[in-house]
């Protein structure tokens, strides 16, 4: 509980400044894309490597700040009554397409009968791509990633579930920090951005990993019901 408290208190923070900042640091940086991009039509192509290189830097840092963005709106977001099932089978071609470019396998076992959820349809989405996203990293071609409904007497949990490398105990403990990575482009706010969502709805969200089996991340939503006599 400490944990969550001290997370909101930082997310609150961040919020106030990221607001303000982001509009303007996002402009100036389309314009520099632009030019860059001018520039790079007109120059010899020994020096393709660095643009290629100054491009992804600035997309990393566009990266960074759209997820802070998405931090910072930390506001009340509309909840609508929906079927988990519905938002993960809109997802499904998208998560098909990625793990085709990488090889990878995927299986989504969706339940339809379970009762709908008080959900924001936008950051659902969003929660369960950044889950995907991460399993597909963390796994080589022979990777398999699978996202299970089950439904419980309280709520349902959403498993999603990768046959990676696992995370050790040490790393565990700090994924959820804003701008933990591991990665050499990650920006480190990605499961930042989850736990907030599902704070907001009410919700919890947890790993269980092994090293060298693979790791699962439980996702659980309260029934409605639940949330209004809470
Ligand atoms: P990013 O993806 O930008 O690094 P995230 O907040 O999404 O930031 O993830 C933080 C870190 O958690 C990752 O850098 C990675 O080390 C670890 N991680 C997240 N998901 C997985 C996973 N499915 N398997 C292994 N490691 C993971
Ligand atoms: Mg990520």
């Amino acid at each position: 509980l400490r944990m969550e408290l001290n997370h909101v208190e930082r997310l609150g923070l961040v919020g106030q400044m990221a607001a303000s900042i982001t509009h303007e640091i996002r402009n100036p940086m389309a314009v520099v894309r632009g030019f860059l991009q001018l520039m790079r039509e007109k120059s010899p192509s020994s020096l393709e490597h660095y643009y290629r290189i100054v491009m992804e830097e600035l997309d990393r840092a566009n990266g960074i700040i759209n997820d802070f963005l998405s931090l910072a709106q930390n506001r009340v977001v509309k909840m609508e009554l929906s079927g988990l099932h519905e938002i993960i089978s809109e997802l499904t071609p998208l998560l098909w397409a990625d793990a085709n470019l990488r090889g990878q396998s995927i299986e989504v076992r969706l339940d339809e009968t379970a009762p709908p959820l008080m959900l924001n349809h936008k950051e659902i989405k969003q929660l369960i791509l950044n889950l995907g996203r991460n399993a597909m990293e963390a796994m080589d071609e022979k990777g398999k990633l699978t996202l299970e409904m089950k439904r419980e007497s309280d709520g349902v949990e959403l498993y999603v579930m990768d046959t990676g490398p696992g995370i050790p105990p040490a790393q565990q403990e700090r994924l959820f920090e804003p701008f933990f990575t591991t990665k050499s482009k990650g920006t480190g706010l990605g499961l930042s951005l989850c736990l907030s969502i599902m704070e907001r709805h009410g919700g919890r969200i947890n790993v269980k990993s092994e090293e060298g089996v693979g790791t699962t991340f439980i996702v659980f939503f309260p029934y409605a019901a639940e949330r209004i006599e809470a």
